[in-house]
């Protein structure tokens, strides 16, 4: 028996790590990650700020195709698709004040740390469309919480964990996920091969769309 098969599903006591500081307005957030690409998101549907099916608050870098694979697992230049304020980590004043919804507050600042400056930075391109595409300085991002923490999405309904049932999605292929249902109906196409896996979902999440409600995607 090989050892990707030996492997057990995910436990259902393995839970989301939340992110809590003063800057968020007493919601919680999380972080979620496909391959090279970072997101911070919300664990669980919040009625009033976005639709159900929307979890991404904001996506916080550039996927970066040099970084060694297992190093982009945990690190990322923080280049955030949303306003951040400048981060000063040697301000005392900055100990105490409130940067609401800034997005690399909301990262570093975690009751429950999450993430912690490298102490490196690198001029990238900004990815916030206020900045007009000037560059600007990104600090490297060091991720510190287990990934069993990042909140998971379904590839095929692209349903997301915290919708009503306690127990996480299981992985089907790397860094990607499906719910239950989706694994029971798709087993016949998984056996077919990932270009028919690919058309069964691009077929089905459309479809989806338009009779519920606008779903977000980490996969697109
Ligand atoms: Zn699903």
């Amino acid at each position: 028996m090989s050892s990707s098969e030996a492997k057990p599903a995910q436990p259902p006591t393995t839970t989301v790590t939340t992110l809590n500081s003063r800057h968020s307005a007493h919601l919680s957030l999380s972080l979620s990650r496909y391959k090279r690409q970072w997101f911070l998101t919300y664990p669980r549907a919040y009625g009033m700020v976005a639709f159900p099916g929307q979890r991404i608050v904001c996506r916080l870098n550039t996927p970066d195709q040099t970084l060694d694979e297992a190093y982009a697992r945990k690190h990322f230049w923080f280049n955030a698709d949303m306003a951040s304020q400048p981060y000063n980590p040697s301000e005392k004043d900055d100990e105490t004040k409130r940067y609401i919804s800034s997005p690399i507050h909301m990262l570093l600042d975690s009751e429950t740390p999450v993430a912690r400056l490298t102490g490196r930075t690198r001029a990238e391109k900004s990815n916030n469309w206020q900045d007009n595409g000037k560059e600007v300085v990104c600090h490297e991002v060091e991720v510190i919480m287990p990934d069993e923490g990042l909140v998971r999405q379904c590839y095929y309904c692209l349903g997301w964990e915290g919708e009503g049932e306690e127990t996480r999605l299981t992985s089907f292929a790397d860094e990607t996920y499906w719910c239950e249902s989706c694994q029971k109906q798709n087993t016949v196409g998984l056996a077919m091969g990932s270009f028919w896996q690919k058309l069964v979902r691009d077929k089905v999440t459309p479809t989806l769309d338009s009779n519920t409600f606008p779903r977000d995607s980490l996969y697109a």
